[in-house]
């Protein structure tokens, strides 16, 4: 027997409707790439991405077609997303701070049709024209008052637009793709991750409940994470869902920029890696300003340091959210807040769950196995391979269907993690980065963690070298701040009493920067390459 419910199909463009028509008034502002900012509202979003998606249908772009989007947060963005979609096509997020022969890689092979570039890209697209050869339209995400001189043949985003809203939405199936996100992949080529309506829909359903995300209408949101990080963490789909402001910070990233629209904007929640927040409370520091309006701060995409989770909320009065996810999730794949069980927690015993990563919504199945796929208990201390299973999380990439899962059905996350009774997570490392000591595993992150706590650190980065004895041994790369810079010993000494003895590294580097991913997150690889051949005092 079968249900007998109506046949209403998940589609992302629905969540625009339903915005519009029941949070229209609501305010969407902007930092311009031009400079002022911008204010709309959902109602005028939704009218504008129907003039998108009617101008699509116009040049002739179809159902499944890819049109690739290389800019920042702003509301023409926003517009931009949802008109591809209604319009039946594939929103692509470009990732401008990939290598230019990789980006042209990425355009080619999801053989996007159009290109919607935001005037900082221009000079970048100029240069890589010629390499493009599936773009046929380029359209610059401005006016024509700022139309620079181009040699390429685009047109300004308010001409191109149609002149009116008049469009039906296509229809299309809900499982249709409706966007796709390239993995900053460390090696090899990267791979699209290829959403559909209803993964996207499902997934910001469950993000967003109360343990979860937990916005609201009265909210008002500032996705500083940009929109081509991991489908924008759901952001741009829950704040439209549930009629929350959206304030989008554009270009200008930086401590300043940023906090003067958490104060203007009277933002109430925010979403970024833990670099941009460093960056934010480094200003804090030096201006003395205070955060009133901000109730909570999501900080994922890396592990956040416990000493930012004690600053933010110790100093700040501002929760933070811990989360852990991944492009193959959409991306979210835990959040930690705090269960009933444990919200009483104080001090010392708070900070140790909220160091982790939290607890999957329903939607995420997740478990911990060893290397034969056996399930590790969930005794918040034995580590293995996290494995992931859910509507949201992929089952292959782009161009090849074969599927990617383990016999049970699971996604291999690539992190090494383990899972406590209350269901926390804790990711102790990537596979990859795990430092193997005399057959035993050292968790490079939570070393990290622990010297990020020290005063005089900037940044922190721990890596395995190689040593004769134990094969593998952790050296401790530190950025210092100018102020109270550490020493190796005064470093060493800080972190002994809290780790066990042969956790401790064996050498400390100073170094003016720490290289970062594509995606903010340390670049791993790169610092294995730089001390390739790093001698340790006894190695
Ligand atoms: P991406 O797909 O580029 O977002 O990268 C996903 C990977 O980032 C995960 O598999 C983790 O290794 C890492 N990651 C994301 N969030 C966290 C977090 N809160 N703590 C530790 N690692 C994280």
């Amino acid at each position: 027997m079968r249900g007998l419910m109506q046949d209403w199909p998940l589609l992302c463009h629905k969540i625009l409707d339903h915005a519009a028509l029941h949070h229209g008034g609501r305010e969407v502002v902007s930092r311009s790439v031009e400079g002022p900012i911008h204010r709309t509202t959902y109602s005028a979003i939704h009218s504008r991405a129907r003039r998108v998606a009617k101008k699509l249908h116009a040049n002739n772009f179809g159902i499944g077609q890819r049109g690739a989007t290389l800019a920042w947060n702003t509301w023409r963005h926003m517009e931009v997303w949802y008109g591809l979609m209604g319009a039946g096509g594939v929103y692509h997020t470009l990732n401008p701070r990939l290598f230019p022969e990789q980006l042209a890689w990425i355009v080619n092979d999801a053989a996007d049709r159009m290109l919607f570039v935001d005037l900082t890209f221009l000079p970048l697209v100029e240069k890589l024209r010629d390499q493009l050869k599936s773009v046929q339209r380029i359209v610059v995400l401005t006016d024509a008052a700022h139309m620079p001189d181009t040699p390429l043949d685009a047109e300004p985003y308010e001409e191109w637009l149609a002149a009116d809203d008049d469009f039906a939405w296509c229809a299309v199936d809900e499982n249709a793709a409706a966007g796709m996100c390239y993995t900053s992949g460390t090696t090899g080529n990267p791979k699209g991750v290829v959403y559909s309506h209803r993964s996207n829909v499902l997934h910001a359903l469950a993000g967003n409940m109360p343990d979860m995300l937990g916005l609201a209408s009265r909210d008002r949101l500032m996705p500083v994470v940009p929109m081509f990080h991991a489908n924008c963490w759901a952001l741009a789909y829950v704040a439209p869902l549930v009629g929350a402001s959206l304030v989008m910070p554009g270009s200008k990233l930086d401590g300043a920029s940023i906090y003067e629209l958490l104060d203007q904007e009277q933002v109430t929640i925010t979403a970024a890696v833990p670099t941009i927040w460093m960056m934010l409370l480094q200003h804090l520091q030096e201006t003395g300003h205070e955060l009133p309006h901000l109730e909570r701060v999501v900080i994922g995409g890396a592990a956040c340091p416990r000493s930012m989770i004690e600053i933010f909320e110790s100093r700040y009065d501002v929760s933070v959210l811990h989360a852990w996810g991944m492009t193959e999730m959409s991306p979210i794949g835990t959040i930690c807040t705090l269960k009933p069980e444990l919200v009483d927690l104080m001090g010392d015993a708070r900070l140790d769950v909220q160091e982790k990563q939290g607890h999957a919504p329903f939607t995420v199945e997740m478990r911990v196995t060893d290397d034969d796929g056996n399930e590790l208990p969930r005794d918040g201390k034995t580590f293995g391979r996290l494995k992931v299973r859910g509507p949201a999380i992929a089952r292959a990439y782009f161009g090849n269907e074969a599927e990617v899962l383990d016999e049970d059905g699971y996604f291999d996350t690539g992190d090494v993690a383990h899972i406590d009774a209350h269901g926390y997570m804790r990711v102790t490392d990537r596979s990859k980065d795990v430092i193997k000591s005399g057959g035993e595993w050292i968790s490079s992150i939570e070393l990290e963690n622990l010297a990020m706590g020290h005063p005089g650190v900037a940044e922190a980065a721990v890596i395995g070298v190689h040593h004769m004895k134990w094969d593998e041994r952790p050296l401790l790369i530190v950025v210092p701040k100018s102020e109270d810079a550490p020493t190796r010993e005064t470093l060493l000494d800080y972190m002994r009493p809290q780790v066990a003895k042969w956790w401790v590294p064996d050498d400390v580097v100073f170094v003016d920067e720490i290289p970062h991913t594509a995606t903010g997150k340390i670049q791993k690889t790169a610092l294995r390459e730089m001390f390739r051949d790093y001698r340790l005092p006894d190695g």
